[in-house]
């Protein structure tokens, strides 16, 4: 049974407090411990941590919504036939989101592999079984801009494709060719590139070619689910285990119809394929599916006020410290929530922003933040609520300490 935010509330607040550091209505990832259940991470030696630092693959992401956990647990206990879930819940997606159709996927980067194989199979599945390694009578180029191409770009090559980078429009006019099978997008480097999203896709729709939007960490705000189908892009890819909330290990492939349905052809159950090891089960498509509805519906005015206070509680207890120097930001895109990053004199705090948040990783509770040499830096949106007076306490402690 899943215990309800309500109930631990009600818990902690009957509790002593423990190491000065628990006040009532504070909860924290360490309750597990408190109510009697097993504590499977202290069993194998882990410590759980205060998210300071924000939506990160390495710290498992983010907490799913009691909401998303209840359908994770209602599907585990139940079979279904996965095709005619991915189905129902592809339908249902389309509609709350208000796209062609949709997919759940696990996660951005096997979105964005799914749906380039969708774009080079269509309806064959012959073709889904020659991907990577043979790519005869099918399109065999994907273009994106250099100031695009990071790290995740990867998954475009798990098709065998070859990467065409360019920079301006001029160029991207003289690389397409019969061909080219897609141009690509990374959504939160549109700003950084010298195609934006305008000419890009009015550049893919007059040559006709699809256009893939990589959107993983792109909501808030809420909207974007829906903006850059509305816009033009024929597949848009985000993360589920993001801002979405929902399960670490998903991601939603929004698009097309018939590209969808195509890309489907390299997904789970079918084996001789591409993503075949890209499994999402019952439990996770469930869970995705919910996470997003709980997402939609979510007051997100009333998300941002909290952010907004936590992060200004936690600057009010930095500048507390002589030396001490903030800035509070809120990036124009990918992570768009209310951030800080904290940086000081070290004539007269001696202690680096690193050396500092590894004082934080090793206090009871454990806080992760990120950063380097010359700031900690803090987001709160995947903190439990309450959270920010531990963290704001205890980073002042520490640059007090180091006064
Ligand atoms: C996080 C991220 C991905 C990968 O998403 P997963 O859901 O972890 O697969 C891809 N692209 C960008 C820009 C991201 O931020």
């Amino acid at each position: 049974m899943l215990v309800s935010r309500r109930d631990l509330i009600k818990q902690i607040s009957t509790l002593p407090l423990v190491g000065g550091l628990f006040t009532a209505g504070v909860i924290t990832p360490h309750l597990t411990e408190l109510s009697g259940r097993r504590d499977y991470y202290k069993e194998l030696g882990l410590r759980s941590f205060i998210n300071a630092a924000g939506t990160y693959t390495a710290l498992t992401g983010c907490l799913m919504t009691e909401e998303a956990v209840e359908a994770y647990n209602y599907a585990a206990g139940q079979y279904v036939a996965l095709d005619d879930l991915q189905d129902k819940v592809g339908e249902r997606l389309a509609e709350l989101i208000g796209c062609e159709s949709a997919t759940v996927t696990s996660g951005a980067f096997s979105a964005i592999t799914l749906g380039l194989a969708g774009v080079l199979t269509g309806d064959d599945p012959k073709k889904a079984a020659r991907i990577p390694y043979d790519l005869t009578d099918m399109k065999s180029e994907v273009i994106l801009q250099k100031s695009h191409a990071i790290g995740y770009a990867h998954a475009l090559k798990n098709c065998g494709v070859k990467i065409i980078e360019i920079e301006t429009v001029d160029e991207l006019e003289k690389a397409i060719n019969e061909n080219t099978a897609m141009l690509w997008f990374l959504n939160a480097h549109n700003f950084q590139g010298k195609i934006q999203y305008k000419e890009f896709i009015e550049v893919g729709k007059r040559h006709n070619i699809p256009m893939m939007n990589d959107c993983a960490a792109d909501v808030p705000p809420v909207e974007n689910l829906w903006k850059y189908t509305d816009m033009g892009f024929d597949l848009v890819c985000f993360s589920g285990g993001k801002g979405l909330r929902g399960p670490q290990s998903c991601g939603l492939l929004l698009g097309r119809k018939d590209l969808i349905r195509g890309a489907r052809l390299s997904a789970p159950p079918r084996g001789d394929t591409v993503g075949r090891g890209m499994k999402v089960n019952k439990e996770e498509v469930l869970a995705m599916l919910i996470a997003v509805e709980t997402y939609i519906n979510r007051d997100h005015d009333a998300d941002w006020k909290l952010w907004d206070s936590q992060i200004k509680l936690i600057n009010k207890y930095a500048m507390e410290v002589e030396g001490v120097e903030t800035e509070i930001h809120v990036p124009a895109i990918a992570n768009h929530v209310p951030s800080i990053n904290i940086s000081w004199d070290q004539s007269k705090i001696k202690i680096t922003p690193n050396e500092a948040r590894e004082a934080l990783r090793n206090g009871h509770p454990s806080i992760e933040t990120v950063g380097g040499d010359k700031s900690v830096n803090i987001t709160t949106w995947m903190m439990n609520p309450g959270e920010e007076r531990i963290v704001a306490r205890r980073l002042q402690e520490i640059l007090m300490a180091a006064s």
